[in-house]
């Protein structure tokens, strides 16, 4: 018999959604969670394959069930997410203490391994089960899968294509999480900006954006993550005009070189990027917005590196995720394309563009300082509540608040990475 459950996640929001709602189906059927790999019933890894040092951390996992299942051998082992794609033969030898093999929210497998009830999914979006809100905040769905296929990027070939979810679905979902005391939602999707062009009605996302707006008790909607190519004058004009959605934009570059660009197969131009920004902040100036940027990709050259650098100095991103270039097994660049850039100089680009990325951002957070800023209380974390400002900055208080509160801060100190300040609301303290 099934009854606890272990579930270990990795990699993006996407990945934790789908273990959310995971969790939220074994729980109604009646498994209790465990964190204690050794106690469960059923373990399930949600696996990430962006980088090389997820996969690791995955297979270092599984070496340890393997001990395990000699000692407990009944013990049910699933393997889910990017890590698992069409075929899984080689997957099965190499690691045969598995049971299951499960693609990106391909739930129908697990649940039939634990003889969970058949009629209860419905789909790769499961519209039966809702995650279990753990604040007032929540990660929700919207498109799944990508068809731009980065030369560098698995996602397109384990998630599969685009495929956006009904619009009164993802709003019912949405009301039932705000019934929840969720406050703030983020809408997700590999390009979440794709949304609904597969749907019959073709809405997109501002549709969306304007329906979930006008549920009473939903505070703030956030979307990740952006491409610039099917970001419309349309939607931008949706975030603009509706209060409730936040001007806070994780819109990936990538690389500041049209070589390096077009040889990744992104879509666009460094100016047309250029371009993009300027349009937001033109209709929302003081946006947040954040990049993620991959250095030492094949071929890139020194002075591909520096128009990078020169990028980040023009646009001044207010957070940036940088990455060494891994070549991930199947995607097009592992296929043509040598690593030729040294471990060790990617290693300095990447430390490179940290330091000048620490600077600029601390610089834009300097210019919150003494400015009153609206923070949804998330939590508390050693004993001191944060949340975050509409455009995305993390912020922690000084005082106790009310977790699920909206209070306006003033904002007394500002690193790079975070600030701090006081509640000007009384109301909102404990
Ligand atoms: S847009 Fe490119 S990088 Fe992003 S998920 Fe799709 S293929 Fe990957």
């Amino acid at each position: 018999m099934t009854n606890r459950y272990y579930l270990w996640t990795v990699g993006c929001q996407m990945n934790k959604a789908d273990s959310e709602k995971l969790a939220a189906g074994f729980e109604r059927m009646g498994l209790k969670a465990t964190d204690r790999i050794e106690r469960a019933d059923i373990v399930v890894l949600n696996t990430c394959s962006v980088r090389q040092h997820a996969e690791d951390r995955a297979y270092s996992k599984l070496g340890r069930i393997r001990d395990l299942k000699r000692t407990k051998p009944d013990m049910k082992v699933v393997v889910m997410g990017c890590m698992v794609g069409l075929k899984t033969d080689d997957l099965e030898k190499r690691f045969p203490q598995v049971d299951v093999f499960a693609r990106p929210q391909q739930f129908a497998p697990i649940i039939e391994l634990i003889d969970g009830p058949a009629e209860d999914l419905g789909g790769e979006f499961w519209p039966t089960t809702y995650a279990i809100p753990e604040g007032p905040t929540a990660y929700v769905p919207v498109v799944h899968g990508c068809n731009k296929f980065c030369t560098y990027c698995i996602v397109p070939y384990r998630r599969g294509r685009e495929k956006s979810r009904a619009m009164d679905e993802i709003v019912r979902e949405v009301a039932y999480l705000t019934a929840q005391g969720v406050r703030e939602v983020t809408l997700l999707g590999q390009t979440v900006e794709a949304y609904g062009h597969d749907l019959a009605e073709q809405p997109d996302l501002g549709d969306l954006m304007r329906e979930l707006s006008a549920l009473d008790r939903l505070e703030r909607i956030r979307f990740l993550t952006s491409y610039p190519k099917d970001m419309t004058h349309r939607i931008l004009s949706a975030v603009a005009e509706l209060p409730k959605v936040m001007e806070c934009f994780s819109l990936p570059v990538q690389a500041g070189s049209d070589a390096v660009l077009e040889s990744m197969r992104r879509g666009y131009t460094r100016q047309e990027f250029v371009d993009k920004i300027a349009e937001v902040r033109r209709l929302m100036p003081g946006a947040g917005i954040t990049t993620d940027i991959i250095v030492g990709y094949p071929g890139e050259t020194e002075a591909d590196f520096e128009a990078t650098v020169d990028l980040l100095e023009e646009l001044r991103f207010d957070k940036v995720h940088v990455a060494a270039y891994s070549p991930r097994p199947g995607t097009i660049a592992w296929r043509k394309m040598p690593d030729d850039v040294p471990a060790d100089v990617k290693a300095a680009r990447l430390h490179r563009i940290e330091e000048v990325e620490a600077r600029i951002a601390e610089e834009i957070n300097q210019h919150y300082v003494g400015t009153v800023q609206e923070i949804l209380i998330e939590g508390v974390r050693k004993e001191q509540p944060f949340g975050r400002t509409r455009t995305g900055k993390l912020v922690h208080l000084d005082a106790p608040a009310r977790i699920g509160s909206l209070v306006d801060v003033t904002i007394g100190h500002a690193g790079a990475f975070s600030l701090r300040g006081a509640v000007e609301d009384s109301l909102a303290l404990v």
